[in-house]
């Protein structure tokens, strides 16, 4: 069965390709004017400063002054990557990537419930080539970790690691519906006055299939089956794939960006005939941890423009007002474990990666923040890590391997450091 026969949603939404949108879709970045390069903290510098660069950077200040920011809690899978899932409205996207989208909700209050935030979407993501009838589709692997853990089919060995850890008591369900669903519920309470989208995206496609959604002052939850039934395999997922809400039952606000996303899926689809084929191994080259909320997609659109290149993992901090009335920034240690566990995934897969297997191509860590000391900590605490300096001396084994650290502030890249050399100085 071709994919636009199994996705009825894609079918249903024909007619509602009345809805114009005032800028045209931009193409997709070229890459290859890097492709050759060895990566240096120039290349990065040089990529945010670039016409796309500068351009996505504008459009993510003006969305936020508008009140018209997405903000997307999504997996920190490269193929689920906020920014790329939508054609023209990219820019508008604030993403909080988190291992299967887990990461403590508090933390990241300050994002959801800002001001510029007009909408929030709460995703989960799926292999819609690996499909089981009556059962929730599989395809995260965070999602994947937690139904072994709660199967008890993980070694004592392992579930001593950080990472299994973080999943353990982290990641709600192993479901790909319950586990947006019930993180949209606690959202809610931080952020009572938006509107949350909650569904899962086929990381085959980059198509959002939007499941339900939670109403901005608790007025109300709608779902794809019966609230009661949410719970039923059989009821949610009869062929396999996630039963999804018509575009009729989707309130208006959510719809402009739905539709972009289908319109962006159908360009991809058609410009890409191996797109499906290239989305079932996640074969990042870069590994991004950072607190700005314009991704770094946005904001290296040559470097990491596009699907399956970059895996996030979004580092919350403090803000806290001294009596001068200065803004002082620090990051707790819990953030650090938080984000350090979060790391971990990626970093042990790469190291025992055999060519073709996930992460095998992941070569570059860059960890940014609002402040040099923020990111120069992370880099820090990531290097006193044996399973990271492991990774890292896979450098003498002649893969490449680079770190870096940089400084980044509305979307802009102050600095950028090689690790490496940053500490010969
Ligand atoms: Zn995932």
């Amino acid at each position: 069965m071709s994919y636009v026969e199994k996705n009825t949603y894609f079918g249903r939404i024909g007619a509602s390709y009345r809805y114009h949108y005032m800028e045209k879709s931009l193409p997709e970045p070229e890459r290859s004017k890097f492709k050759e390069l060895p990566f240096t903290a120039d290349l990065f510098l040089k990529d945010n400063q670039s016409p796309e660069a500068q351009n996505n950077i504008r459009r993510a200040l003006e969305a936020k002054s508008l009140h018209a920011r997405i903000v997307v809690d999504v997996c920190s899978d490269a193929r689920s990557a906020a920014e790329p899932l939508f054609d023209t409205m990219g820019p508008q996207v604030a993403s909080l990537n988190s291992v299967a989208g887990s990461a403590p909700i508090e933390r990241t209050a300050y994002v959801l419930n800002h001001e510029g935030v007009g909408q929030i979407f709460v995703l989960s993501h799926f292999d819609s080539q690996a499909l089981t009838p009556d059962e929730s589709p599989e395809g995260c692997g965070g999602r994947t970790v937690k139904k072994h853990l709660s199967h008890g089919s993980v070694s004592e060995e392992e579930r001593d690691l950080p990472i299994m850890k973080y999943v353990d008591s982290n990641v709600i369900s192993s479901d790909v519906f319950l586990q947006p669903w019930e993180r949209a519920k606690l959202i809610a309470k931080y952020a009572p006055d938006k509107h949350i989208l909650v569904g899962t995206v086929d990381h085959r496609t980059g198509l959002i299939i939007p499941m339900g959604y939670v109403w901005a002052g608790g007025k109300g939850a709608y779902t794809s089956v019966p609230l009661h039934d949410i719970r039923d395999t059989k009821l949610m997922y009869p062929d396999g794939y996630p039963q999804s809400l018509k575009l009729e039952e989707i309130p208006e606000i959510f719809r402009p960006a739905l539709i972009d996303n289908q319109n962006k899926v159908k360009r991809k689809l058609k410009e890409d005939p191996t797109f499906r084929e290239k989305m079932g191994t996640q074969r990042p080259c870069f590994v991004v941890v950072r607190d700005s909320i314009i991704g770094a997609r946005l904001r290296y659109p040559n470097l990491m423009g596009g699907m399956n290149k970059a895996f996030s993992i979004f580092a919350p901090y403090h803000k806290e007002r001294n009596i001068n009335g200065g803004v002082y920034i620090t990051r707790t240690q819990e953030d650090l474990e938080t984000v350090l566990s979060q790391l971990q995934y990626p970093i042990i897969e790469g190291l025992k990666a055999k060519p073709g297997e996930a992460f095998d191509q992941t070569s570059v860590v860059v960890f940014e923040s609002n402040l040099f000391y923020l990111a120069k900590e992370l880099a820090d605490a990531a290097m006193d890590e044996e399973w990271f300096k492991a990774w890292y001396r896979q450098k003498k084994d002649g893969k490449p391997r680079d770190i870096f650290v940089g400084v980044v502030r509305s979307g802009r890249t102050t600095a950028m450091y090689n690790y490496e050399e940053l500490l010969k100085q």
